[in-house]
């Protein structure tokens, strides 16, 4: 089967079109600036790029013109739409409604429209992949994967939080949390590595990338995450504060006169490691900022490694222990310096990382000295070809349903 996967973002679109019979990426690419100056496509197939520059209005043009690079005689992968044969959305906010990826119908376009209020910079431009995609190709079948669904086995303890209880029960505030694909590849990933049945574990997944979040995972379910009713809650990540004093809001209105707008865009914008240290957003420029001894660019490592090894132990508390902590996503994989930071001074609870192998940048690993009770594995996420294997696994799921159907209607 040969999937196509969306992730349409408000002005962005990624894709990667995968072969499932040997998870091979047949072609993957980028429509960057939808609907401004300099709008471009970029495709890589096996190393070879293609490049198209030229006014792309609308995300309904841009899937036009993904089909076109996919379909293209010279750099193409295909020969026609119909060698596409199902279709996975990343989608962002699947509320309450979705614990697991479904088969995209008009109830589950309908849900999707009722989280838009949850997530009002994601689930529109999702929407409209899903609807383009439709509308192009009708009789593909298309599958919904929500960055939500895996922590919907949270227990009412770790998602309400502590206000008003009909702020939940009229408003839907409580906590949701994200990256749900990747936490949950990685820990089923981990346990695989270890050779142990993921019900016996307890696991804290660290995904850190320019998003960061760490999730609880006991016997294979999430039971606490650290991004909460929006992407912005838990750690500090690039450009994101984490969690703070929900006073310093109404500080900031109060006495510094700053609109919503203005609030929104410090801290999802301009706070986070970037906020602190001033440098950049990308941990490698802050890394080398620290080496060359800025003051503010150590501050703000500190602050970060700090901020994931309490949440580390807090984890380790809620679940009654830990056997196994995973670090993935861009700094997870690739940086030895974060890793070996936010495991500092954890050797009370088991944790003992060898400096050697924990060098390794990029591939699965297990990073932990032989005597260590807790193991510390890298493994690198793969959000695309999960999204991936729920859409083959569904869709071959629905066709058998159709088929046995169509027999029984038959009979
Ligand atoms: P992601 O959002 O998962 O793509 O992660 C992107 C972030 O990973 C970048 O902003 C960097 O901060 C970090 N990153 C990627 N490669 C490295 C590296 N070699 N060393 C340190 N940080 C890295």
């Amino acid at each position: 089967m040969r999937i196509l996967i969306i992730n349409c973002g408000s002005s962005s679109l990624k894709y990667q079109f995968i072969d499932m019979e040997n998870e091979f990426l047949l072609a993957k690419g980028l429509v960057e600036r939808i609907g401004m100056d300099g709008s471009v496509l970029c495709q890589n197939r096996s190393g070879e790029k293609y490049k198209i520059e030229i006014p792309i209005l609308d995300h309904k043009e841009a899937i036009s013109f993904v089909l076109k690079a996919l379909l293209d005689e010279k750099h193409g992968v295909i020969s026609d739409v119909s060698e596409i044969d199902a279709i996975g959305h990343r989608v962002v906010h699947g509320g309450e409604f979705y614990s697991q990826s479904v088969i995209v119908d008009d109830t589950v376009i309908q849900n999707i429209k009722e989280c838009v209020k949850l997530a009002p910079l994601h689930n529109p431009a999702n929407l409209i992949g899903i609807e383009v995609c439709k509308g192009l190709m009708p009789s593909t079948p298309m599958v919904a994967v929500f960055d939500t669904a895996f922590h919907q086995t949270m227990p009412e303890e770790s998602y309400v939080y502590a206000l008003p209880y009909e702020l939940y029960t009229q408003h839907s505030i409580r906590k949701y949390g994200f990256h749900g694909t990747s936490h949950k590849h990685v820990s089923e990933k981990a346990a695989e590595m270890l050779n142990k049945n993921i019900n016996d574990l307890k696991i804290i997944t660290c995904h850190l990338g320019n998003g960061a979040s760490i999730t609880a995972i006991k016997e294979g379910k999430s039971i606490d995450t650290s991004m909460g009713f929006t992407p912005l809650e838990g750690i500090p990540m690039g450009t994101r504060s984490g969690s703070i004093d929900p006073a310093i809001i109404t500080f900031m209105i109060r006495e510094l006169n700053l609109s919503v707008a203005e609030i929104d865009d410090i801290l999802n914008k301009k706070s986070g490691v970037y906020g602190i240290s001033g440098i950049s957003s990308d941990f490698r420029d802050i890394e080398a900022a620290d080496e060359d001894e800025n003051k503010r660019a150590h501050l703000a490592l500190e602050i970060f490694y700090s901020k994931v090894k309490k949440y580390i132990g807090y984890y380790a508390a809620a679940m009654g222990g830990v056997d196994c902590i995973v670090y993935t996503a861009g700094l997870g994989e690739n940086s030895p310096e974060v890793r070996e930071k936010t495991c500092r001074d954890l050797e009370f609870l088991g944790v003992s990382i060898d400096k050697d192998k924990n060098k390794v940048r990029g591939q699965a690993l297990e990073v932990s000295t032989v005597d260590s009770k807790v193991k510390v594995l890298v493994i690198p996420t793969n959000e695309e070809l999960m999204i991936a294997k729920d859409t083959q696994e569904l869709v071959m799921d629905f066709k058998l349903f159709k088929e046995e159907l169509e027999d029984k209607i038959i009979v």
